[in-house]
């Protein structure tokens, strides 16, 4: 796997900061590991934070703190569930792989599946956006929305 480096840099986004990519890349590249603070907390919550299952939560760190959600994402977040040698449950390691080929200098995307009772709207701006950044069946009552 080449350094994360080599492919993505962060930039000026639409609304605030993206992650681009500096080369074309191919679909199905596992383009990097996502990074950051593992945090065994059952209460934990932050905007950005990776469910790794049970009470575990990813914090990442840049560059792939700053994917920003589409609704038609050109990647998608591969969990690889870990054990410890006493076959307990070990934090799950994140890769970001993409979905389709990206050309450089196009922003990668993930859709965050986000199951908020805040949803954020939307500005994703593709052709079936779903107008919230929230997971595809997740049913939320609008007037708790931003
Ligand atoms: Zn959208």
């Amino acid at each position: 796997m080449a350094a994360v480096e080599t492919m993505v840099r962060v930039g000026k986004a639409a609304h605030g900061r993206g992650v681009f990519a500096k080369r074309a890349i191919r679909k199905g590249t596992l383009v990097g590991l996502v990074q950051g603070k593992v945090i065994d907390d059952a209460e934990y919550y932050s905007d950005y934070c990776i469910d790794l299952g049970g009470t575990l939560s990813l914090e990442p760190k840049t560059p792939f703190c700053y994917l920003n959600h589409c609704c038609e994402p050109n990647c998608q977040l591969l969990l690889t569930e870990k054990r410890n040698k006493d076959g307990s449950l070990a934090p799950s390691t994140v890769h970001v792989k993409t979905l389709r080929g990206i050309k450089l200098g196009e922003e990668l995307t993930i859709d965050y599946a986000w199951d908020s009772v805040k949803p954020l709207r939307c500005l994703c701006g593709a052709a079936s956006c779903r107008g919230w950044i929230v997971a595809v069946n997740h049913v939320f009552d609008k007037s708790t929305a931003y």
